[in-house]
């Protein structure tokens, strides 16, 4: 067989953010060109002026260049079949619709508004759906480009047709109207300017959710009147809410995916999880950089049920990228997220600090929040102490301040050079394995140094302070 050259396409209309389920088209058809050495497109679908909402293109443009998902023709840097924007191909639809007219198949809508008004109250009166092509003209007019253009549907019948993730489809003649090529304010329809550009560009395969199922029948008579064999047609599976059942809502994560980059997530976690909402590789690994993506994605593997969006999921595939991370990337991220200086000055001499920070957060954002709730104030300033706090289970304070002079003790015994971690640990553990139990130390030097009961390890805690405000610190406190 002879081997195609793939050409893919996103082509999103510009009607406000870009969310999870658009985002995921482009990256499928993104994936499918990579795979395949081929070429990916960025359409902007501008014909519906009454729904285009200002600024959508710089916007979806900002969310595929967050994700890195670029395209090899497109707005900005253009390509052989530019323009990219459907706006300024009017021409182009124009052209086609002759060679339809000139075959006798489109025609100009002869009817004024009121008078198809008349025919759709008719209809409903009939309890009927109202068709469009039962009231098609006996001849037709010159069309002069005020009229709507009509599609004069050749054979009202049922087509079936091969979706490459559904498998055998078909539907029905009720799908088949004389539906309009172009409107009266000179614009295409999307039924046809899709079509005439992926014609134009050499698309061979399409993606796109299962909406357009219905309409499928209306573009392949498109297609079968121009004589031009349509190109593969994969259909996505609808994103589920968290519970798998309903369709996607704002609680759920169907938010601007511009969100989640502000929220700290990782471009390379997002597109892993994007990659996992109905794809699976057909073995067990869910954690996948970019490259890897491209070598295993498969249009094969593609789910039929709907996809669950789950947003602990992608907190956790977060989680395991930021783990690959030098610490120069986790800094130069982390930083963009501290709003005080001294922690970052702190962070700059103790490294230290970078792992402890990331080992507690699932996206950036979360270094955020833990400096507001104070969580990591007491490596740069002293805790405030409360005496209850201290107490450990039904342990007597005076027990708890004797373990606590003898860990100032056997700590003052290392050298300043050797208060690391290991020695820290060594030193401490002596003390506390000796008693009832551990947490008769561990407790009070955690809550002294940090004045939490719950945080990171206290001997790297102790590290990081340096032997001077450890000792100072636990002094304190007894
Ligand atoms: N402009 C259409 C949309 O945003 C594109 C559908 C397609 O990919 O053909 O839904």
């Amino acid at each position: 067989m002879q081997e195609i050259k793939v050409v893919t396409r996103f082509a999103p209309s510009p009607t406000g953010f870009m969310h999870v389920g658009g985002i995921r088209t482009a990256l499928y058809a993104w994936l499918w060109a990579k795979k395949n050495n081929g070429t990916f497109i960025l359409r902007i679908e501008d014909t519906d002026k009454k729904r285009e909402v200002a600024g959508s293109i710089k916007h979806i443009i900002e969310s595929l260049n967050w994700l890195g998902i670029n395209w090899d023709e497109g707005p900005n840097i253009g390509g052989s079949h530019a323009s990219y924007l459907q706006s300024e191909r009017l021409d182009l639809y124009k052209k086609y619709a002759q060679i339809l007219i000139d075959k006798g198949l489109a025609y100009p809508d002869p009817y004024t508004e009121e008078e198809v008004g008349i025919f759709r109250d008719q209809a409903e009166l009939a309890k009927k759906p109202f068709l469009y092509r039962e009231h098609r003209p006996e001849t037709f007019n010159v069309w002069d480009d005020m009229k709507p253009l009509r599609f004069k549907t050749p054979e009202i019948k049922s087509y079936k047709w091969n979706d490459l993730v559904y498998g055998d489809l078909s539907a029905g003649p009720e799908a088949l109207d004389d539906f309009i090529l172009i409107k009266s304010d000179g614009y295409p329809t999307y039924n046809f300017a899709h079509i005439v550009d992926d014609i134009e560009m050499g698309v061979t395969h399409v993606m796109r959710g299962q909406e357009f199922i219905s309409s499928t029948p209306k573009f392949l008579s498109i297609y079968e009147a121009l004589g031009i064999k349509p190109p593969f047609y994969a259909t996505l599976p609808p994103i589920m809410g968290a519970d798998g059942k309903k369709k996607l809502g704002k609680r759920d994560g169907a938010k601007d995916v511009l969100e989640y980059r502000n929220e700290g997530y990782l471009p390379e976690a997002m597109i892993n999880f994007l990659a996992l909402l109905g794809w699976n590789p057909g073995d067990e690994r869910e954690i996948f950089t970019v490259d890897e993506l491209i070598k295993v994605f498969n249009i094969s593997r593609i789910g039929h049920s709907g996809a669950q969006m789950n947003l602990e999921k992608l907190d956790w595939i977060n989680k395991e990228h930021i783990k690959k991370l030098s610490n120069e990337e986790l800094k130069e991220n982390i930083f963009k997220y501290i709003p005080n200086n001294e922690l970052k000055d702190l962070i700059n001499i103790k490294n230290q600090l970078l792992e402890i920070i990331s080992k507690r957060i699932s996206k950036w954002g979360d270094v955020k929040e833990m400096i507001e709730k104070g969580e990591l104030d007491f490596f740069y300033k002293e805790p405030k102490f409360s005496k209850e706090k201290l107490i450990y289970k039904n342990v007597s304070l005076e027990i708890i301040s004797n373990n606590l002079k003898q860990a100032i003790n056997a700590l003052e015994s290392l050298k300043e050079k050797d208060f690391i971690v290991e020695n820290i640990k060594n030193v401490l553990m002596q003390i506390a394995n000796n008693l009832d139990s551990r947490g008769e130390l561990l407790h009070p030097v955690r809550y002294a140094l940090s004045g939490l009961d719950k945080s990171p390890d206290p001997f790297i805690i102790a590290e990081i302070l340096g032997k001077n405000e450890t000792l100072s610190r636990l002094q304190k406190v007894i």
